[in-house]
């Protein structure tokens, strides 16, 4: 979805005689910290490197590496960010958090099944194989309706996998997540007619100490915060968090505000940051069948009770 909005975004930018290329990727940064401290506006602190094509994540390369200055630095680079990945090695960035026990998968399919709620929004809690999400999506090229499928997959009979989420994430298959969606939906029958996508990831909330460095580098989206996709907030999440930092910075570029209110986009962005990973850590345990860890009095509550409170917590 995200993949399409950005598409979106991508043509009307088009429309409008402007083109994203993305020819180099970053390898590192410096900041000159008296220069970084200053309001003059004709200031370029941040010297940043890149790299001609790509860098792999043991940061070797092999593309020319060209040095630019610049004002200022924005790592909207998704979860694996380098840029915030480069201050957490360098500029005394943290990232909080940790990964629940549990492996999901997500698809995008096309099947014959006579569960009656295939084109609803549907979440789906297994006596003992785990839990599904349901999400009727749009017809495929060849016209076919699809569904994405959230799918638990590391509990089979009510046993949990013992290996490590991060490890397993890559040794899971489709046919491991049509598996497990098909013991998940038994009674009801589920065929599998067309994978159009799918990936398998573990459940993790992390949240970043501060969005920027020296009001100068600035971090935003799933660079900042990593959690799971359940509640649909990352994407929303990442582009008021951009929308926040670029209103400031064309304002203070445009000479008509202090560089100061830059300041207000961590002190903003970090509170809602803090509300989505607390909300995600609640949300996503209850629907792995966890226990979640901000409110431990699941633990004692009645199937009955769990479902009530699991309702109330998806409704909020
Ligand atoms: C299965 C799934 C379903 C989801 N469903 C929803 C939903 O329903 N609603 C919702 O709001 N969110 C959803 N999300 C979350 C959403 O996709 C993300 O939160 C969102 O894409 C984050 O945007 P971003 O710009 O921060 O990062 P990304 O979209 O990851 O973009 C980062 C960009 O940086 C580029 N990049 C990376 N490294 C470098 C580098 N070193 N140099 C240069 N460029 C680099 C990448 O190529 C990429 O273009 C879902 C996520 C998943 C995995």
């Amino acid at each position: 979805m995200a993949g399409m909005i950005e598409e979106a975004f991508l043509r009307d930018m088009e429309r409008n005689g402007l083109r994203v290329t993305r020819p180099y990727s970053f390898k590192s940064y410096t900041l000159d910290k008296d220069q970084a401290a200053s309001a003059d506006p004709s200031a370029h602190p941040v010297t940043v490197e890149l790299v001609k094509g790509s860098v792999s994540q043991d940061g070797t390369h092999q593309g020319a590496v060209t040095t630019v200055k610049t004002k200022y630095l924005v790592g909207c680079d998704g979860g694996r960010s380098a840029v915030r990945t480069y201050g957490e090695k360098h500029h005394g960035i943290t990232m909080a958090g940790d990964l629940l026990s549990t492996l999901w998968g997500a698809g995008d399919f096309v099947v014959k099944t006579d569960f009656p709620d295939i084109r609803k929004i549907a979440a789906i809690h297994s006596a003992n194989q785990g839990s599904a999400y349901v999400f009727p999506r749009e017809n495929n090229v060849d016209n076919q309706p699809m569904i994405r499928l959230y799918t638990q997959v590391n509990v089979i009979n009510g046993e949990k996998s013992t290996m490590h989420p991060q490890e397993a994430r890559w040794k899971v298959t489709a046919q491991d997540i049509m598996d497990a969606d098909k013991r998940i939906f038994h009674p009801y029958k589920l065929e599998f007619v067309k994978t159009e996508w799918w990936s398998a990831y573990p459940i993790g909330q992390r949240l970043i100490s501060q969005y920027d460095v020296e009001n100068r580098v600035f971090m935003a989206g799933d660079a900042c915060h990593t959690h799971s996709p359940k509640a649909g907030q990352g994407m929303n999440t990442a582009l008021i968090d951009a929308h926040n930092l670029s209103f400031k910075m064309n304002m203070v570029l445009r000479g008509l505000a202090h560089p100061d209110l830059l300041k207000t986009y961590n002190d903003e962005r970090w509170k809602i940051g803090k509300q989505l990973i607390d909300f995600d850590e609640e949300y996503a345990a209850l629907f792995s069948g966890e226990v979640p860890k901000s409110t431990p009095e699941v633990a004692n509550m009645t199937k009955e009770e769990v479902k009530k409170h699991f309702i109330e917590v998806q409704r909020r």
